[in-house]
């Protein structure tokens, strides 16, 4: 399975100065936490490009595909906050502004007829190339996007427009949404993370020759990906379950340790990539403590072996893996599990700055499911029990339906809790929303499967039939492995009886 090919989008990094000049504030974004594509995230004003907008004419630009990035960033940075960046809009009143926004709402008029009634017209020189960054492959939508870097107009406030799929939006200062992120209190992708690093070290200097120093501003995918800093995802490519294409291995490190969570790709080259990744780490003073698994599943455990290997040819040790007893005793023929892991206890990540991960045992995915909470800056380490892109298969006698709506309990009641990282896509920064989905989702597929027993389905086979008509028939053989597990708990809480034919029926309430 290939991951989806990326589609074209700009973002408009927005800058206007501040009592500081070289710390400039920045407008940025947050998206709503109901969004299931990155919601909760902080993000610049920007979206994907639309046809017609490599109609619009754009002034000093000879190249077709910049112009069209141009129109889009333009367009985007309009219909999102408000803002029209075109020659001749100086002369346009609020009142006129708001009733051309409304025009292109509501589809009266496009984007290049609109530009074209007025006189408008774009011009390359307002808007700076700050880079080109693709999304990682491990994500549910892909995009090739644009950043534009662009000085705010005169006598034009941003904010965000409602039907917009954004929160909220503010002027910041540049250090101090770098400050934010490096406290832990925002998640952003890593372009955005690049931007107000860049910005807050100061504008002395080329800026923009800054913004594109590194491969990653030039479309080379990110592989090194920190949504909070000292944790970093590194999705790897392994044969897991569709659409899902790469498995999340984490590196939580501070000054002197590393625990790797989860190298799970059987494949060398990714191996390869992953060691890189836990040299550079390695280089810079830093020792492995240990490798944790979450769980059994093989995309999870495949490069263990390949990751000790090589710390023992390069470093001359090779270092423990911990995991719960069940998966421990699961693996053994594998390899040895040095340390087993109990739920509540709390391991420690030894330097600047320590960091104590507590283990919580969350059966239900797997048997020895184990995530990990960070008590301090409120993430959890969710492993597969909720993850960023695909579902989750609850699949008997590994899976088990009953003590998985109990971890989804556990996970929901935690005191503090701001963000998810799953073993499959991005960071989850709307915890609560993503949390109740999953339960609902759950109950509700509960409730149309009790239905279909009650009018007499009596088959797994036949149960599918009825209770899953909304999903493709070539998912249903997988559909069947969850209606076994949703029936083992409607057993269990006594709402349905198998009998000794194997065929189930609804239990009859006694008196
Ligand atoms: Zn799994």
């Amino acid at each position: 399975m290939t991951s989806p090919s990326p589609k074209d989008a700009a973002a408009v990094i927005l800058l206007r100065p501040n009592t500081d000049p070289n710390n400039p504030e920045v407008y940025w974004v947050k998206r709503s936490t109901k969004l299931a594509f990155l919601g909760g995230y902080r993000a610049f004003p920007g979206g994907q490009r639309e046809t017609f907008d490599a109609e619009v004419r754009v002034r000093n630009c000879e190249d077709e595909e910049r112009a069209a990035m141009i129109s889009c960033a333009a367009r985007e940075l309009f219909e999102e906050v408000g803002v029209l960046l075109a020659r001749g809009s100086k002369t346009l009143t609020v009142g006129q502004r708001a009733s051309l926004f409304d025009d292109l709402e509501s589809k009266r008029v496009t984007w290049p007829q609109l530009l074209d009634h007025f006189g408008l017209q774009l011009d390359a020189n307002d808007f700076t190339f700050a880079g080109r960054w693709l999304t990682p492959p491990f994500a549910p939508r892909r995009f090739d996007t644009w950043f534009f870097l662009v000085n705010s107009p005169a006598k034009q406030e941003p904010r965000v427009t409602e039907d917009s799929e954004l929160e909220s939006g503010e002027w910041i200062a540049a250090r101090d949404a770098y400050e934010q992120w490096r406290r832990s209190e925002i998640i952003v992708v890593p372009p955005v993370l690049h931007v107000m690093k860049t910005i807050a070290a100061g504008l002395t200097g080329d800026l923009v020759e800054r913004f594109l120093s590194i491969p990653e501003a030039h479309g080379e995918p990110t592989r090194r990906i920190e949504f909070h800093p000292n944790y970093i995802c590194f999705p790897v490519r392994t044969p897991t379950r569709p659409p899902a294409t790469h498995t999340n291995c984490y590196l939580i490190y501070t000054s002197r340790e590393i625990l790797v969570i989860d190298p799970g790709s059987p494949y060398q080259d990714e191996q390869i990539a992953l060691a890189q990744c836990v040299d550079d780490l390695i280089v810079e003073g830093r020792e492995v403590r240990e490798i944790v698994l979450t769980h059994v599943h093989p995309d999870h455990v495949a490069g263990v072996n390949a990751l000790n290997k090589h710390l023992q040819e390069r470093h001359g040790r090779t270092c423990q893996v911990a995991a719960h007893a069940e998966t421990a005793e699961s693996l053994k023929n594998q390899f040895p599990v040095g340390r087993l892991i109990h739920d509540n206890e709390v391991l420690t990540i030894e330097g600047e700055p320590s960091i104590n991960l507590r283990a919580l045992h969350t059966p239900g995915h797997a048997r020895g499911h184990l995530c990990f909470h960070d008590e301090r800056t409120g993430a959890l380490l969710s492993g597969d029990n909720i993850v960023g892109y695909g579902s989750v298969l609850i699949d008997p006698p590994e899976g088990n339906m009953r003590d998985y709506l109990v971890s989804l309990e556990r996970m929901r009641a935690l005191r503090n809790l701001s963000v998810l990282f799953g073993g499959h896509g991005p960071a989850i920064a709307n915890p609560h929303e993503k949390i109740d989905e999953y339960i609902t989702h759950r109950l509700l597929r509960e409730e149309m499967i009790l239905i279909a027993v009650r009018e007499g389905a009596a088959t797994s086979k036949e149960i599918v039939a009825r209770a899953y008509v909304d999903v493709p028939p070539k998912t249903h053989a997988l559909a069947e492995r969850a209606v076994l597990a949703h029936l083992e708990k409607l057993i269990a809480d006594g709402l349905v009886t198998q009998h000794s034919d194997g065929a189930y029926s609804a239990t009859t309430p006694s008196n």
